[in-house]
């Protein structure tokens, strides 16, 4: 798609540094990272978000790099752990509108992210929105 940063990277018409490719994604660093490690797993085809024509073969795909990220984080930059994260629409924290999961190497007591602050709803809450959602 015309003007989108993510379908440049892809196209190799701005630099990165890739990290994974294979047919349907790419993996690149972040140039922003929340920790260093901090991976982009892109899908070479543009979708502007998880929702838009996506199946399950590609979100399996997508997840499935996410997975061998993570373990390579920690395995190489001795990470704890990881996040794997991906935000839809600007009120979620999406600033590029083409899908892609963040893979965020984590270690104990980095504070690195600390995404929300717990509601405390009643059960009768929860049931209600149960409803809603089902
Ligand atoms: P979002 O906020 O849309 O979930 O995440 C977009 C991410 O893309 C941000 O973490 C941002 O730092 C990263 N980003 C934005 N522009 C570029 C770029 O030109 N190259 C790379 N490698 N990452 C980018
Ligand atoms: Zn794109």
């Amino acid at each position: 798609m015309d003007n989108c940063i993510f379908c440049k990277i892809v196209k190799g018409e701005i630099p990165s540094t890739r990290i994974y490719e294979d047919d349907i994604c790419i993996a690149t660093l972040d140039i922003n990272p929340a920790a260093m490690g901090h991976t982009l797993i892109i899908p070479k085809e543009h979708h502007n978000d998880i929702t838009d024509n996506t199946d399950e073969a590609l979100l399996g795909h997508l997840f499935k790099v996410a997975s061998i990220v993570g373990e390579r984080q920690k395995e190489r930059l001795s990470a704890d752990g990881f996040n794997v994260l991906q935000n839809n629409g600007t009120a979620a924290g999406q600033s590029v509108m083409h899908l892609h999961i963040h893979v965020i190497p984590r270690y104990d007591n980095d504070g690195v992210i600390g995404l929300w602050k717990p509601l405390e709803p009643s059960m009768e809450e929860i049931a209600a929105m149960g409803e809603k959602l089902s």
